[in-house]
């Protein structure tokens, strides 16, 4: 069995605690892996290496070495591509296809895109005339936080450390300790394309001994944080007195909206996309799904035969679409919201564990399950589950359907399934949300901002946004 290490200046270190914590595969219920049990003092010490890091030559590094060495982290994951998906996959329980055709590609791209970024980054220049004008420098934050979920393990911590490490950052990361592989992984990749010791470091553990230190780390300039909107807080009220930088991406209940006037096809796949996609485990899924009077029956009736269809099962085989949860703990929450469903309305599909063979027996898995008859009000319509959970209501208009989709404390995103223009722009403004997809869900353009409002979040990355928030922006103010 593999036993991690933390990576500290480059050097796979042991955890000051000297103990170890057991990663399990979903598929199975079994150990693959020991991660390190990390403390503030691993903590202590990865914040010492960045900012060794900072006072060397990566202190004076320009953008195009940095941009260089994204994209060196680019091909060296690219070339691992297999390994990596493999990786994820045993790890997170996820589908084989998934992890090959969405995280891999997915991390890949994002170390591509803020390569460019900072190759192509342009910054202010302001001519009050008169011989006076400002222009506007980008410089390092510093040291930086970075704390990420187990849903997307690599894609999310490379949405993060790509435009941290262009933008001239040096990084202490705290993966989830239930997938912990390919960060391990990533540590090893930048190392071996020639970071300079301490750009990158990382402490594996628990969120209260690992997470929380890189918080209120006074030698911390900022965190960029995803996960639950409940550990959100503690972050927020951990890094805001110490006047760190903030970003929080968080939970969501995402509505997909279909109108009678859909192309009704392509409305099913994408609700059922939007639904079940990575096991309904991604913070953007559809999972309360709002369909006009006028085709309820007909689109519930199709959207039910297609969950049934998902093969759902061994994650190692490439037709799989529904894999295992992350763990018991999270089976047991999302079963309860099942148990939820049953008293607040009626089971259509799924509802129970599937029968698999062999060590799969032991795996974490639950059906695709689709619940109807429920008030859009109800708890598990409004609460965000995070498995492969759907509820679905009718609605008679567009007023009462925005009104159902701003009804929740969340505002991450949202898809909207209609042919008519005017009501595609009414419906995506009227949406208290980040996000709105029209006719499709998920497609991602790296150049946008990423993030929620109200409950889902603070602040947005992507674009520019990623290099505002990894960077400090200072003016100067020039006469002559
Ligand atoms: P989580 O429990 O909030 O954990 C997220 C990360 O925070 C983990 O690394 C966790 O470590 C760490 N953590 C826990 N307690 C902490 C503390 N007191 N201080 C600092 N860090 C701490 O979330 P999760 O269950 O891993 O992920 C699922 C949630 O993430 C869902 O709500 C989902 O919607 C959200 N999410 C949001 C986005 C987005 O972009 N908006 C994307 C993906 C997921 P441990 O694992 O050791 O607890």
């Amino acid at each position: 069995m593999k036993r991690l290490s933390q990576w500290i200046g480059n050097q796979p270190v042991a955890p000051a605690s000297g103990q170890y914590l057991d990663d399990l595969a979903p598929a199975t219920g079994k150990v693959i892996a020991e991660i390190p049990r990390g403390s503030a003092e691993d903590v202590d010490a990865a914040v010492a290496a960045a900012k060794g890091a900072l006072a060397g030559s990566w202190g004076t590094s320009t953008p195009a070495e940095r941009a260089d060495l994204c994209d060196a982290i680019a091909d060296a994951i690219e070339g691992r591509a297999e390994e990596l998906a493999e990786l994820e996959s045993r790890d997170c329980g996820k589908p084989i296809t998934t992890a090959r055709t969405v995280d891999i590609p997915r991390a890949v791209a994002n170390f591509r895109f803020f390569a460019g970024a900072v190759r192509h980054d342009q910054t202010g220049f302001h001519d009050m005339g008169g011989g006076r004008f400002n222009y506007t420098l980008r410089r390092p934050v510093g040291v930086v936080g970075l704390i990420t979920p187990w849903n997307l393990p690599l894609y999310l911590l490379s949405w993060k450390t790509a435009p941290a490490l262009a933008c001239g950052n040096a990084l202490v990361a705290k993966p989830s300790e239930m997938t912990p592989l390919t960060a391990d992984a990533l540590a090893g990749i930048i190392a071996d394309v020639g970071a300079p010791a301490g750009v990158f470091n990382l402490v594996h553990g628990l969120g209260p001994e690992v997470g929380a230190p890189i918080t209120t780390h006074d030698g911390v300039s900022a965190v960029s944080f995803t996960g639950g909107t409940a550990t959100g807080k503690h972050v927020a009220a951990a890094a805001a007195p110490r006047f760190k930088k903030l970003s929080l991406e968080l939970g969501g209940k995402n509505p997909t909206i279909v109108f009678d006037d859909a192309d009704f096809d392509a409305a099913v796949n994408g609700a059922v996309r939007a639904a079940f996609t990575n096991t309904g485990q991604v913070c953007l899924c559809g999972s309360r799904l709002f369909v006009q009077r006028g085709i309820y029956d007909r689109f519930v009736a199709a959207f039910a035969d297609a969950v049934r269809a998902l093969p759902t099962g061994d994650p190692s085989q490439p037709e799989t679409r529904v894999g295992a949860l992350i763990s018991a703990a999270h089976r047991d929450k999302v079963e309860s919201y099942i148990a939820l469903g049953r008293d607040e309305g009626k089971i259509l599909v799924g509802g129970t564990r599937p029968a698999l063979p062999g060590s799969l027996a032991d795996g974490f898995f639950v059906e695709p399950t689709v619940i109807v008859d429920v008030a859009a009000g109800a708890r598990c319509a409004t609460e965000e589950i995070f498995g492969p959970v759907v509820t679905v209501h009718p609605f008679d208009t567009e007023e009462e359907v925005v009104a159902h989709a701003n009804a929740v404390p969340y505002g991450l995103a949202a898809s909207v399934w209609t042919q008519s223009l005017g009501r595609a722009h009414r419906v995506s403004a009227a949406i208290e949300s980040g996000m709105v997809w029209v006719n499709t869900w998920l497609l991602r353009d790296l150049r946008v901002p990423f993030g929620g409002m109200k409950d889902s979040g603070v602040g947005r990355e992507g674009g520019h946004h990623s290099l505002d928030f990894f960077t400090e922006q200072r003016n100067i103010c020039i006469t002559h």
